[in-house]
């Protein structure tokens, strides 16, 4: 699903936080948004995911006008490094919730729970609570929570933020994988440059709340 955005605005008191983007997403990429802390990179993930209201501007998936729509209108699954999992719940519950709020059936939830957590190697790992999971799993268990219902469009905030290096670099390869297989349309927020050309074929670079440069990896930096 091609996502647009066309001259979003969004201001906090006196400070744009975007200042008249316009981005094209296209359709089954994974594009990053790239910048430095402050530059609106979360502000436009969240105004995509319907979790803030933009001042003005038009933001489409598919070519159907979203902007006021609620999250759960949007067909989306996002992942925010803070938000990964219901602490209370098991790996199989935390998967299965947006399952269970749409009323699917339990045979079908069932079966679709066991295929995500082999996608994402938790298989053996239903019945653990996300306290009993090292870093890397609980962000798997949230993408598999997030792939759950089959969304057109995958929104990622620093997922692999709070990792350390050698685990971040993993994930990072295994969602590349994931991508290329399911071909979800996917944006991932980051601050890491060598993350962004590491695992996007489009970045988009934000400058405080201006969109300065989109292109491949190839088109914005020169690699060694
Ligand atoms: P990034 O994700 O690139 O770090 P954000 O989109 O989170 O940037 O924030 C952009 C700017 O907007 C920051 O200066 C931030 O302080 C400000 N901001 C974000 N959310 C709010 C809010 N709810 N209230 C006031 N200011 C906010
Ligand atoms: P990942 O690369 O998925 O983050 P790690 O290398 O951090 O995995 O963890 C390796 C193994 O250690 C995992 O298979 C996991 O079962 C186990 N493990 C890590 N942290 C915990 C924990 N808090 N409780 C139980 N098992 C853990």
């Amino acid at each position: 699903m091609t996502i647009s955005v066309r001259g979003a605005n969004k201001r906090y008191g006196d400070f744009a936080a975007l200042d008249n983007v316009s981005l094209e997403i296209p359709d089954g990429s994974l594009t990053a948004l790239l910048g430095p802390s402050g530059s609106g990179k979360s502000t436009l993930l969240r105004s995509i995911a319907g979790l803030d209201e933009l001042d003005s501007g038009v933001i489409t998936i598919s070519g159907d006008d979203v902007t006021g729509l609620s999250p759960q209108k949007r067909d989306i699954g996002f992942v925010f490094q803070h938000y990964a999992a219901f602490k209370h719940m098991t790996v199989r519950d935390n998967v299965a919730f947006g399952l269970k709020i749409r009323k699917r059936p339990k045979s079908e939830i069932t079966a679709r729970v066991d295929e995500l957590l082999e996608v994402v190697g938790l298989t053996g790992f239903q019945t653990r609570y996300p306290a009993q999971l090292s870093g890397g799993q609980r962000q798997r268990m949230a993408l598999a929570r997030a792939l759950a219902v089959d969304p057109q469009v995958l929104l990622l905030d620093e997922p692999f933020g709070a990792l350390d290096a050698k685990v971040r670099e993993d994930l990072r390869r295994w969602l590349r994988r994931l991508h290329d297989e399911v071909n979800v349309t996917t944006v991932l927020v980051t601050h890491d440059q060598a993350e962004a050309l590491d695992i996007a074929d489009r970045i988009a670079v934000l400058n405080r709340g201006r969109l300065e440069q989109v292109g491949s990896p190839d088109d914005l930096y020169e690699r060694p």
